[in-house]
């Protein structure tokens, strides 16, 4: 039995001084009913709680520990750049060097502006496209997230659809109002919201691979569907690449997929663990910021020296040329990601479990649910009780997963044959632990 009782204490406490004990509510485990273990530290693909449990790590901060923690060219970058001073609120060669190696693989962006977070970039990228066409409607996918800017928290995923509320109080109505939400995967709904109201829409923001109901691929065709209609109508698309970008494919999404957006989002993994965010794409859209243009956006941090090392110590590592006869970087995630899922779908196949497995490179996750999975609906429809079984015997057994359905995995560099085949026999444990609840 798992000893979380240094974590417990350590909740109790937190939830005295903080909302929920957290600083950002799917921590709380509230819908798996287990606390959560406070991280000591975390090194490579393990993170160890305070308890001194050990885990293997398919969390990675949600996204952005693609080279796994505390990697030693990050570490030791890290440590110069600190002595240099952390914050100077004024230009650096830094934030040149990360932009021109976020470009090298995203030909799409030709001009770049830096942020702290997603949620900045999408809230950004959406005043930029208003901005640029002088429109004001928005579309959105249900069941997308794309932080919490208040356009875009109506029918939001991610923590939103894992509390069950469609939309947060404090949103005003005419807030509400401009934002359209269609379902994804579905290119009836998106023609007809394009073909009624088209020309009254400034952008059209989409998840490219999903990541906030699970991990939700497009079908066949459905970019490109979009792609179109936008361009029919002077529409900005933007891809929100936070969560897929470098991970669907080096290139992201659009690179996957071959579907060039006017703006990308991207986020995470650009940090390497520290706060960074972006936005950027088309030159003379990109130009109407401030200040070369009139669209106002700034950040006090923003751009900020420690953040930039970070990013830039990442990309190095996962753009770096291979060595002969070797995968590149994504594509060796992309294997070890497919080698993970296999397992477990062969564990859930003996254990007697239907599940689905998706995979976008080195994002995956599973549904409980005998259906396939295209959207929101569909996510919501998977057996939650199931997935509350499996994650508990999953933590029992030192694998750290996201504790939500909801929620995407994702595979880092750091993790060695031996911990994938370890995790795939925890997952038989796990799902024998569903089959006889
Ligand atoms: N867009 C997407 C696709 C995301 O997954 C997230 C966060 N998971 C965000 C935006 C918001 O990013 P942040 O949490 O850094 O604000």
């Amino acid at each position: 039995m798992l000893n979380l009782e240094k974590s417990l204490a350590a909740f109790n406490e937190a939830k005295t001084l903080m909302p929920g004990g957290v600083n950002s509510p799917v921590r709380s485990y509230a819908n798996v009913d287990c606390n959560p273990p406070f991280i000591a530290k975390a090194k490579g693909d393990r993170i160890f709680d305070i308890d001194g449990n050990e885990y293997i790590d398919y969390v990675g901060s949600w996204g952005p520990m693609v080279v796994g923690h505390a990697h030693p060219n990050v570490v030791k970058a890290l440590q110069e750049a600190v002595t240099r001073g952390t914050s100077y609120g004024a230009p650096t060669l830094l934030e040149s060097e990360l932009a021109k190696l976020v470009m090298k693989v995203y030909p799409s962006i030709e001009v770049i502006r830096m942020v702290n977070s997603g949620t900045e970039a999408t809230m950004s990228a959406l005043r930029l496209a208003r901005g640029y066409t002088g429109r004001d409607k928005i579309v959105k996918f249900i069941g997308c997230y794309h932080g919490h800017s208040d356009s875009l928290l109506v029918n939001a995923g991610s923590g939103m659809a894992t509390f069950g509320v469609p939309s947060s109080p404090g949103v005003t109505k005419g807030t509400a109002a401009d934002t359209i939400s269609v379902p994804y995967n579905d290119v009836e709904a998106i023609t007809k919201v394009m073909d009624e109201m088209g020309d009254e829409i400034a952008a059209v923001i989409i998840e490219p691979v999903a990541g906030n109901m699970g991990c939700v691929p497009p079908k066949q065709g459905y970019l490109r569907k979009i792609r179109e209609l936008t361009q029919a109508h002077g529409t900005i698309l933007i891809f929100d690449e936070v969560m897929c970008g470098f991970r669907a494919s080096l290139g992201g999404a659009q690179a996957a997929y071959g579907i060039t957006p006017d703006l990308t989002c991207l986020g995470k993994i650009i940090g390497g663990g520290l706060p960074v965010a972006a936005y950027g794409g088309r030159r003379d859209i990109m130009m109407k910021v401030s200040p070369a243009g009139p669209v106002y956006q700034a950040g006090t941090l923003s751009g900020n020296p420690l953040a930039m090392t970070a990013g830039i110590e990442t990309l190095k590592l996962i753009t770096a040329e291979p060595e002969p006869g070797e995968a590149d970087y994504s594509r060796m995630l992309t294997l070890k990601t497919k080698k993970l899922l296999l397992g477990w779908l062969e564990k859930a196949k003996e254990a007697g479990v239907t599940i689905q497995a998706h995979q976008a490179g080195s994002m995956f996750g599973i549904f409980f649910n005998e259906h396939e999975v295209y959207n929101y609906d569909d996510s919501c429809a998977s057996d939650q009780e199931a997935f509350k079984v499996w994650f508990k015997s999953m933590l029992e057994q030192g694998i750290y997963l996201a504790p939500s359905q909801f929620e995407t995995l994702f595979m880092s560099g750091a993790h060695s044959d031996e911990d994938i085949d370890r995790t795939i026999e925890a997952a038989g444990k796990a799902f024998k632990a569903v089959a006889e609840s």
